[in-house]
């Protein structure tokens, strides 16, 4: 019997409780928490004294908690938990945000380890969010596992160790002897216990790639599975192009690449075939509207509708606006669906839908999946942000047709890595912007000239412009970073700006909050925005003309790219200003490139070669676990599976015995993918 059929709950000390957190964390077998590796491993620090703490990147300190754990509410639901502890040397205050079971996991009068940094805060020391331990442990590195609220990396780690107890002396390794030789990989046994439970840095390094190959390799089989089924679906058929006559529609004429990635879509229509699935990625403002705009004039001259779908109210409304404008003088209808129109007003929009009145529905995703019938839908325009996945395509699919998939992203991905990020996508680029577009000049400064930025932010609002900043943020800690921009803005608006209106946004708002803020900054109501990078990048505000972003280093350049690229939509010259104080030569040159580099396209390949592929992943449901990605420090292991993937599919050797379980190992993944969403 597998590891992988025997319940969690089955482990000693597991019961029904644990076992459910366990599931919260998607592990629900033995064999599951076996795989559950680290997200990170943690050095508990030198052992000192609380006297002694200050100023150590990282300690451990033996102490006993002297106070209740007092919790209390911060706001949007969320909380902080303050305790005290001491030793002979002197006292120390905890701080933990959002863990609500921090009272039962701490008694007081009782012995604790903690390991984090000490700071001074005010007239007392603190340590924020420090691991902690009922007892010291020798090893240097330790395990660091992903949790949910009452389960303890004490725990994880008890259950891990009593899992691989249970591993047989020899393991059956689902990559073969002869990849494993090939590649120089260690062999399953020894990478599962190294990984969670390493000796040195070296062999885990062994094991993290060994780890990292598989994972790519049974993703890229897994994703190739995908392409071959997607292969067998049947689309409207398309009988001709009609992009000539689009083109006339338009009051400027499209760029090589527009006309290009217009090309690629609809030719990928008139195949007839299996039905367009494509991404065409592009800077913003590159014109990927007018793009999206002509395949779906192709579809519904051929027959078809087009569900056009955005991911928040304004962005659709914006999509509305354009896309009326282009088919003013034709007899295409464009309609719109969004959350705000009375119960009435849907109604009548989603009858004319579905009597095939209206050939674009512009809405976001749920209100045109949910519950809205097509006559004939043959085109779903998306975008990147929110992906949409094979149930939503089902909800689409009323007539049993599969609809051309058309998405649209700004943020460009080197080609490399595109292949494992947007798996089945075939992909199109537009790198020429529009003619006449003018440079968002760039500025990198150190916080000594902070005031002076003010300054110039304040001389541009008094001039009617507007204003984003994006607030310094806390390594990790979306709870915390939530906070620090909560006080940054208050900050603000009692200090600098008091006299100018700030609005505040970040992820943890509630959407409707989200979308009011949004609207008060597009209709000018608000002239600063505060915001973690969390903002829908989406959002023309034209009249925005600078953005400010505190922590430049933190950020990978493809990042700051796509923040820079909120400014320099309208007429008015733009500027982007950069602030960081770190003194790294690398983080200089980094950010530097930011001044002279303006093409998305450019500056991924430039990210890829300084900060290695991790950036690139995230953006969207890949499918891969962090350690994987956190370990592709370069491009080897990815590109030593491409090729062995290759080698795979190409000999057919999944279908042989000794790739049984790798096999195994992919039907796994396809399992899970079918949660994944790779559309
Ligand atoms: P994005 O790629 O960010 O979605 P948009 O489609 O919103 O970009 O286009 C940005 C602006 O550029 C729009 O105002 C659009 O009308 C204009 N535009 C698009 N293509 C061209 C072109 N070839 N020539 C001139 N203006 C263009
Ligand atoms: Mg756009």
């Amino acid at each position: 019997m597998s590891l992988f059929e025997i319940p969690i709950e089955k482990l000693k000390g597991i019961g029904p409780k644990k076992g459910e957190l366990f599931r919260k964390l998607k592990v629900t077998s033995i064999g599951e928490l076996i795989y559950f590796f680290p997200r990170d491993y943690s050095f508990r620090g030198e052992e000192v004294e609380i006297s002694r703490a200050e100023g150590l990147d990282k300690c451990l300190i033996k102490a006993t908690v002297c106070s209740p754990v007092v919790t209390t509410r911060i706001t949007g639901g969320r909380t902080i938990s303050r305790v005290s502890v001491f030793d002979q040397s002197g006292s120390l205050k905890l701080v933990f945000f959002n863990n609500r079971f921090i009272s039962g996991m701490l008694s007081y009068g009782e012995e604790y380890y903690f390991s984090g940094k000490v700071e001074r805060n005010g007239g007392h020391l603190q340590m924020v969010s420090p691991m902690f331990y009922k007892t010291a442990d020798t090893r240097e590195l330790n395990p660091v596992y992903h949790l949910t609220a009452g389960l303890s990396n004490l725990t994880v780690e008890k259950a891990v160790k009593k899992a691989l107890e249970m591993l047989p002396e020899k393991i059956n390794d689902p990559i073969p002897l002869e990849i494993r030789e090939k590649y120089d990989l260690a062999d399953l046994g020894f990478t599962i216990r190294t990984i969670h439970f390493p000796d040195t840095q070296e062999n885990l390094s062994k094991a993290r790639n060994r780890a990292s190959f598989e994972e790519l390799l049974v993703l890229m089989l897994g994703l190739s599975v995908i392409r071959e089924k997607k292969r067998r679906e049947t689309a409207i058929v398309t009988e001709k192009s009609y992009l000539e006559e689009y083109k006339k529609l338009l009051s400027f004429s499209m760029t090589d690449d527009q006309e290009k990635a217009c090309r690629d879509c609809i030719s990928d229509m008139l195949k007839n075939t299996q039905p367009m699935n494509r991404l065409v990625q592009g800077d913003v403002g590159s014109g990927k509207t007018a793009v999206a705009a002509a395949v779906a004039h192709t579809a519904i001259k051929n027959g078809m509708q087009v569900a056009f779908m955005a991911p928040t109210e304004i962005l659709a409304r914006q999509h509305f606006n354009t896309l009326r404008k282009i088919f003013e003088n034709t007899d295409i209808s464009v309609e719109i669906l969004t959350g705000a129109m009375t119960v009435k007003q849907k109604n009548i929009v989603r009858e004319k839908i579905a009597s095939g009145e209206v050939d674009i529905a512009v809405g976001t995703h749920a209100l045109l999946t949910d519950k809205t019938v097509f006559k004939n839908l043959g085109l779903a325009v998306t975008d990147e942000q929110h992906r949409f996945g094979v149930s939503q395509r089902a909800a689409l699919n009323s007539k049993g047709n599969d609809p051309h998939v058309l998405v649209m992203s700004a943020t460009p991905i080197p080609r490399t890595l595109s292949l494992i990020i947007y798996g089945d996508l075939d992909i199109s680029e537009i790198r020429t912007m529009p003619p006449g577009r003018q440079k968002v000049e760039t500025l990198v400064i150190d916080s000594s000239k902070r005031k002076r930025a003010y300054g110039f932010l304040k001389q541009q609002i008094a001039e009617g412009h507007q204003c984003y900043i994006v607030c310094p943020f806390v390594e990790d800690s979306e709870t915390e970073n939530v906070a620090s921009v909560e006080t940054f803005a208050q900050d603000l608006m009692l200090g600098e700006f008091s006299d100018i209106s700030v609005g505040v946004l970040h992820g943890k708002m509630k959407a409707a909050d989200k979308e009011s803020v949004m609207a008060d900054f597009v209709s000018g109501k608000i002239s600063v925005l505060v915001s973690t990078t969390v903002i829908e990048v989406g959002v023309d505000v034209p009249n925005a003309n600078v953005i400010m972003i505190e922590n430049g280093e933190r950020f990978g350049l493809s990042q700051l790219h796509q923040l820079r690229g909120r400014v320099g939509r309208g007429n008015v010259k733009s500027y982007c200003i950069i602030v960081s104080d770190s003194s790294s030569e690398n983080a200089g040159k980094r950010l530097n490139t930011m001044k002279t580099m303006h093409d998305g396209f450019g500056i991924a390949e430039e990210d890829l070669k300084l900060r290695g592929p991790g950036d690139f992943f995230g953006r969207r449901q890949h499918g891969l676990p962090e350690i994987t990605i956190a370990g592709l420090k370069n491009m080897d292991i990815l590109l030593q599976a491409q090729e062995c993937s290759d080698f795979i599919q190409k000999n057919n050797l999944l279908s042989e015995k000794s790739y049984r379980g790798l096999k195994t190992q992919v039907n796994r993944f396809l399992k899970r993918a079918e949660d994944i969403d790779f559309n």
